[in-house]
This record gives structure tokens, C-alpha cells and sequence, in this order.
């Protein structure tokens, strides 16, 4: 299986990081994609790094998780970065091997709004990170809201350990809610710490840390 996690990575963060050790315990990827993304459809009216600084700071975390690759392809993308196509872009260079996308709980519940997300669903499994706030039977029902016209077939709880909830959808696919540590770090966060003078140790690593004073990223002058 391989897994795909896309993101904007303003910075990379340890609630990306952990996300990532413990979506590997759980789940047997053969090869996990970090992929910082271009130009967010969602996210167009932020300002947003450099993407040459993003992409930067995943290397460096990359270093330090010592799993996972780095992916420039929506970095080097002229079109916008729809996921539609950059699970495309997979699809066609991995033909044979089923593909897991990881998306955040917060991603999951607005996955509705992403443009074409039937399709994207038709071609990738997703597994599931989640964020403070989602937990429990509330999760099972807000997922099937979301994800109408697709329906769930099958919810098996506590597969295949008590890491995981496996949804299976009509398209054959399945999304995968994963049980492990929430953390309640984003970037959002860890950008206003900066912007006010506040230390962000132990909220990302160490060189990333470096890298963002060493650019002076996320002050206001
Ligand atoms: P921002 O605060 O700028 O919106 P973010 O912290 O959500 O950023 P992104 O780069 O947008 O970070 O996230 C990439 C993916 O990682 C998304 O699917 C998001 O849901 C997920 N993610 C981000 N932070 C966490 C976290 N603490 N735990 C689990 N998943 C996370």
C-alpha cells in the first residue's frame, strides 16, 4: 500500500509527525509520500510561505522521522493543487498498488467541499489522523453525512487491532479512522507563537525550529 499525505505544511509540525509513526504502526504502507502542496484551492486567501521554505522544512523532518519520501509534484505543478489530481498523478505511477490517502479528521469532515471527492474516493483509500473534538459514534454519523452520494456498506470496529475503525464504502473502498494520540498542535498556532514571540520548542523539531528563526518565517517585518 502507498500512502499519500498532502498538506501545506506552514510548517511541518509534531502533530503531522506523530500522525505519521503511529498511522505506520497501524497500517502496513510499503512507501509514505509527503506532499507539500502549491497552490490551496481552500486556503487561497492566506498568505502562505514560500514554497521553497515549505518544502524545506519537510525535508528536514523527513530527516528525522527516517521513514517517507518527499514529493514536489504539487509544488512543480502549474494547476492548482487539487488532490483529485495529485492522487491521479499516483494512481498512474503506481498502477497495481492500492493507494491510502492520510487526511487530518478536519479534512475528513469538509471533504465534501473538495472538488470532484466521489472520484478521489473511487481511487484511494483514506486513512484518517484524528484531531481533538473527534471522537466516538458522532464521528460514524458526521463521516456519513459527509461522504452522501457514497455510502457506507460495512463498519467493522477495532480492525484489524484496537487501532482502527475500517469503513467500507459502495465504491469498494475504505476509510480508515485511526485510534492513536491526538495532538492538539497546528500550524496555525505555531505561526501566531511566532508572530507574538513565543517559543514553539517541542511543538516542532529542532532543525525545523532553526530554519523558521533562521528565515525570520512568520514575523510581521
Ligand atoms: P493550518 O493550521 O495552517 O490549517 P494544519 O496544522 O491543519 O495547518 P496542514 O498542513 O494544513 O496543517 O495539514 C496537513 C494534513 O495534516 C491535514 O489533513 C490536516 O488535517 C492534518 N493535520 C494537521 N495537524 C494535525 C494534527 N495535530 N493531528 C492530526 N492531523 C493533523
Amino acid at each position: 500500500m502507498v500512502a499519500i499525505f498532502g498538506g501545506t505544511f506552514d510548517p511541518i509540525h509534531i502533530g503531522h509527525m506523530r500522525g505519521l509513526i503511529e498511522a505506520r504502526e497501524a497500517v502496513d504502507f510499503e512507501r509514505i509520500f509527503l506532499v507539500p502542496s502549491g497552490t490551496p484551492p481552500h486556503k487561497t486567501h492566506l498568505i502562505q510561505s514560500p514554497g521553497e521554505d515549505r518544502l524545506q522544512m519537510v525535508r528536514l523532518a523527513v530527516r528525522d522521522l527516517g521513514f517517507g519520501e518527499v514529493s514536489t509534484y504539487e509544488l512543480d505543478s502549474r494547476q492548482p493543487s487539487f488532490t483529485l489530481n495529485t492522487v491521479s498523478h499516483f494512481r498512474n505511477r503506481f498502477k497495481k498498488k492500492p493507494l491510502t490517502l492520510i487526511i487530518g479528521s478536519d479534512s475528513l469532515l469538509e471533504i465534501n467541499t473538495w472538488h470532484r471527492f466521489e472520484e478521489v474516493l473511487s481511487l484511494a483509500n483514506l486513512a484518517v489522523l484524528p484531531r481533538p473534538g473527534f471522537v466516538g459514534k458522532d464521528s460514524f454519523d458526521k463521516v456519513e453525512k459527509k461522504l452522501s452520494p457514497i455510502k457506507i456498506e460495512n463498519i467493522k470496529r477495532n480492525f484489524p487491532t484496537s487501532s482502527s475503525d475500517w469503513i467500507t464504502t459502495d465504491q469498494k473502498k475504505v476509510i480508515i479512522l485511526l485510534k492513536i494520540n491526538r495532538l492538539d498542535i497546528s500550524s496555525t498556532n505555531i505561526r501566531d507563537r511566532v508572530k507574538h514571540g513565543r517559543s514553539i520548542k517541542f511543538l516542532v523539531t529542532e532543525p525545523v525550529e532553526k530554519y523558521i528563526i533562521e528565515k525570520r518565517l512568520y514575523r510581521e517585518v
